[in-house]
């Protein structure tokens, strides 16, 4: 089996995750998991994306063995766990926020599109706010 992660913010080609990375990368992976209950986050305590300058939430990244590539650590997670390849349309999206975390019960494949729909809901995207003809007037709210 051979596993494709794609990552689109770095713009990476696509690179092949075969059995043997897997199998390099396992130990390599858990050795920097601080692993706590199946509810809470598991906190990744390798290196991140994050530049010194950077503005944007950290990812924990692994170096995919006999390569220049980073695996994002939580979609390395997935794979781990889920033990199934990451298809080009699919996005491996936290459901706690938490960019860093590697729980696997954390973890869902969305489709790009879902991820979307998620920020905007949590109001991090464009558009969140009602438009303020759609607000009810100050009288109608009884305190
Ligand atoms: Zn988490």
């Amino acid at each position: 089996m051979s596993y494709i992660p794609i990552d689109r913010e770095q713009k990476i080609d696509p690179v092949e995750l075969t059995d043997r990375h897997l199998e390099i990368l396992k130990p390599r992976f858990w050795d920097k998991v601080w692993k706590r209950g199946e509810d809470e986050c598991w906190l990744w305590t390798g290196a991140t994306n994050a530049g010194k300058n950077c503005k944007r939430l950290p990812y924990g990244v692994i170096k995919i063995p006999n390569t220049r590539k980073l695996i994002k650590a939580h979609i390395l997670s997935f794979i781990l766990h889920y033990k199934r390849p990451i298809e080009a349309n699919e996005e491996i999206c936290h459901r706690c926020d938490t960019t860093i975390c590697v729980n696997p019960y954390h973890l869902f494949a969305g489709l790009k599109s879902d991820n979307m729909q998620d920020m905007i809901k949590k109001g991090r995207g464009q558009g969140q706010f009602l438009p303020s003809d759609k607000m009810p007037p100050k009288s109608d709210i009884p305190f």
